[in-house]
């Protein structure tokens, strides 16, 4: 009998659609030199990369005696649902190839026909919230000329979207950085209710600016640590060759924290995805301790 959870058998492919973004963290790692030749901007180039994609678990089984059945699309950005039209094809397309969906989303942008489209289409829907405090969220970046980011109607959408799909995942990712290190946002994931709490160590990939010490990481993480069974935390070790990541213009890409930046594969519909994956770093085995055991406790991270 087969005892795996939908969780293990599903690859996760996360392709950043677009560099755009209407916030300008200090830390984002999401820069692509911008590209103008982004692939959401073109339908063919789409199905091709997703036919391409849908080809993942067979040829990753056969490389490395995974037992993937089927695909999770992440969609990620820059900011995931600034252009609702091209989501829209995405996930047409997505839904096509019965792929599951799921995205990550600074929330900013999201209005009735978007969170109509999530509820309706994902399983899954993070939000990365990093502070409370609008002017922690100045100093991050977390600002535009229309104002603040709003984390009390990032709290109205989550809970419109649960409205209308409860059985939809809410996933929250938190970066802490030497600007948020000593909040508090219990409060918040209370409200909330996440399935999970993903707690990042701001990567240094782009800028050592805003870097936390391993203590201070530590410390946020204790300071929640009655969120321990929803929390999942990487630091940058556990981040680096482990996830699968296709860049706007459909290139794999990988962090490295030996330098600064990424290393890239050939445009995946330009050659195959076969061919593209032999190009860059992929360490199944933490791709799978990530997917398969899917929390990495508190007691773990101490
Ligand atoms: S909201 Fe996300 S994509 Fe946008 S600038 Fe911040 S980290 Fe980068």
């Amino acid at each position: 009998m087969d005892n795996r959870t939908k969780d293990q058998k599903e690859l996760v492919v996360n392709w950043h659609i677009t560099e755009a973004c209407n916030y300008h963290c200090n830390y984002c790692f999401a820069k692509w030199d911008k590209q103008k030749n982004e692939l959401i901007n073109d339908d063919k180039a789409i199905s091709k990369l997703m036919d391409e994609i849908q080809k993942l678990p067979s040829i990753l089984n056969d490389k490395y005696l995974t037992d993937f059945e089927s695909i999770r699309l992440n969609l990620v950005g820059g900011e995931t649902f600034l252009n609702i039209r091209k989501v829209l094809r995405i996930t047409h397309q997505a839904k096509q190839r019965q792929f599951s969906l799921s995205a990550i989303t600074n929330g900013s942008r999201l209005n009735n026909e978007l969170v109509t489209l999530i509820a309706s289409n994902f399983d899954s829907i993070g939000f990365s919230v990093d502070s409370l405090d609008s002017s922690t969220n100045i100093k991050i970046g977390r600002t535009e000329k229309t104002g603040v980011m709003d984390t009390d109607k990032v709290l109205r959408d989550i809970s419109l979207i649960k409205e209308l799909n409860p059985s939809i995942d809410i996933k929250i990712n938190t970066v802490v950085s030497s600007l948020n290190r000593l909040e508090d946002l219990s409060a918040f994931i209370d409200q909330v209710a996440p399935r999970k709490w993903k707690i990042f160590k701001v990567l240094p990939v782009i800028t050592r600016e805003n870097e936390v010490s391993q203590d201070d990481f530590i410390e946020f993480l204790e300071r929640h640590s009655s969120f321990g069974n929803i929390i999942s935390s990487e630091d940058n070790d556990e981040m680096t060759d482990s996830y699968l990541m296709i860049d706007p213009i459909g290139r794999f890409f990988q962090n490295s924290i030996l330098g600064s930046g990424y290393s890239y594969s050939a445009p995946i519909v330009d050659t195959s995805i076969k061919e593209a994956l032999n190009e860059i770093n992929f360490e199944p085995q933490k791709f799978h301790g990530r997917y398969k055991t899917n929390l990495i406790t508190m007691q773990e991270v101490f």
